[in-house]
């Protein structure tokens, strides 16, 4: 009989498939597996979902089928090799926690996040976490970031994970979606996850070490179940996130506010920087786009990533 499932864990050899009802059962995959469009050194990622069969007599399954994925995010096994490894699929948000205070989390990291999440095409939300620390002049600046982000159209929210304000807010956005937190380090991400689910502990991305690309964790990716529905996954390997090689014409079309305008540039391939008549730069003069947005374009276009970004708000 042919059983469907999820993926919640994966080692390479064996997947733990997580049924409709909850069961969760041990499988191996059956022979070998190509995927179309994809070199990969792993067929069956975490959040896969696979129709397999119980083998006679034994407690495991034997995975036939894997379906479609919306997206997925990998890692490069090498700088060298065009062989990439599957973290995850089928990611319905990444939310990527920022703290204004405490550490002050930079614009320049906060659209790098964005645009990567984009080129994944992968929906993403912003959660301010420690508002309770914030003094007026956070707060000034949360209310102008909020109108920015939310101009993009992506979704934020203002909590504490510390005194629970606004957390039914984030387990209503994630509600039975499969979802990944993301954000620099100790900005609160387990605090977080530990509020929406008590007892729930999660290893979460360390993106200090985003620089640091030699080093490589052993634990394998997860994804927990959460008693109101839907997956957290918990991979260390979140700092992959900035890993995405970006072609320079793809990158204004990962800013949602300037997608809005490039198709009105006199020149169709416009860079955005120097041309005549170019829509953006307009919209960025009457302040439709809001500038540190189109500042960070241009940095991601000049590849000027700066490990101590600065904060281009004061
Ligand atoms: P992570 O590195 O992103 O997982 O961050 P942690 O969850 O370990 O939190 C880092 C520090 O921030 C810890 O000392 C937490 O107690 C603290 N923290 C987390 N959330 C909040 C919050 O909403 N308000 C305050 N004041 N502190 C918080
Ligand atoms: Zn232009």
């Amino acid at each position: 009989m042919a059983l469907e499932g999820i993926v919640v864990k994966s080692t390479g050899s064996w997947f733990r498939v997580r049924t409709a009802s909850g069961e969760e059962i041990e499988c191996k995959l059956k022979g070998k597996f190509r995927m179309k469009g994809i070199k990969t050194t792993n067929p069956v990622a975490v959040g896969d979902k696979v129709v397999f069969e119980m083998q006679a007599n034994e407690n495991i399954g034997m995975i036939r089928e894997i379906g479609r994925r919306h997206n997925h995010i990998i890692r490069k096994s090498t700088n060298l090799s065009k062989v990439s490894h599957i973290i995850a699929a089928n990611i319905d948000m990444a939310i990527l926690v920022v703290t204004l205070k405490n550490p002050l989390t930079s614009l320049g990291f906060i659209d790098r996040f964005l645009v990567t999440a984009e080129a994944y095409h992968i929906n993403a939300a912003i959660v301010f976490n420690k508002v309770d620390l914030y003094g007026q002049k956070e707060l000034a600046r949360l209310e102008e970031l909020i109108a920015i982000y939310e101009a993009a159209e992506y979704p934020c929210l203002a909590v504490s994970a510390l005194s629970g304000e606004n957390i039914d807010q984030v387990i209503e956005l994630i509600k039975d979606k499969v979802i990944l937190f993301s954000g620099i380090s100790g900005v609160g991400k387990s605090a977080l996850v530990n509020a929406i689910q008590p007892g729930l502990k999660i290893k979460t991305g360390k993106i200090s070490d985003y620089h640091n690309k030699g080093k490589h964790t052993t634990t394998y990716p997860e994804m927990h179940h959460l008693s109101f529905g839907g997956f957290v996954i918990d991979t260390p390997g979140i700092r992959e996130f900035g890993l995405v090689d970006f072609r320079k014409e793809e990158i204004a079309e990962r800013f949602p506010e300037m997608r809005r305008y490039m198709h009105d540039c006199q020149f169709n391939n416009c860079t955005h920087i120097h041309e005549p008549k170019c829509a953006v730069k307009d919209a960025v003069d009457n302040g439709d786009i809001p500038l540190s947005r189109y500042n960070s374009y241009l940095r991601i276009y000049n590849d000027d990533y700066l490990e101590k970004d600065e904060w281009e708000w004061e």
